[in-house]
């Protein structure tokens, strides 16, 4: 699934379990962005030779496991936004999990769990609602209360 399409869900849970605090909005959208790092930070370092090209360090492997989804929201725990963390983790590896499946139990399983409702056409459409729906929430409040 397209990043900007996560970080739109993640913002959309975020409004709809009214954690609308700016620091809650920060912590769903880094969480929502750590998987990606498979692509933006792992595989760079695979190319450079800094790490191997192993299951682990592929694309939707170990930083799209459960581990790693508790390691964060962990993490987020400490700081007081566990929630708004486990929205944004689950806004990467729900939809995922649905559009090519995710290596769940990495590193002592590598099995692929998951479906693959992958579809262009399908994933634009909900991408747009997920567009939709995010402006349609953010006009339900103003600004400056999304700041306190
Ligand atoms: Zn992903």
């Amino acid at each position: 699934m397209n990043d900007a399409v996560h970080i739109l869900l993640a913002v959309l849970l975020v409004l709809v379990f009214r954690r609308r605090s700016l620091h809650d909005l920060l912590a769903a959208i880094l969480s929502v962005s750590l998987p990606m790092s498979d692509h933006y930070l792992i595989t760079p370092l695979i190319s450079f030779g800094f790490l191997s090209a192993t299951p682990i360090w592929t694309h939707r492997s170990i930083t799209h496991s459960l581990l790693a989804f508790i390691v964060v929201v962990l993490v987020f725990h400490y700081a007081g936004y566990a929630f708004s963390s486990l929205l944004g983790y689950s806004a990467h590896i729900i939809p995922d999990f649905f559009f090519g499946g995710v290596k769940l139990f990495l590193p002592f399983d590598p099995t692929v769990y998951g479906f693959n409702l992958r579809s262009g056409v399908v994933e634009s459409i909900i991408g747009l609602c997920f567009v939709v729906i995010v402006l349609y929430e953010f006009t339900k409040f103003s600004v400056r209360r999304f700041m306190v």
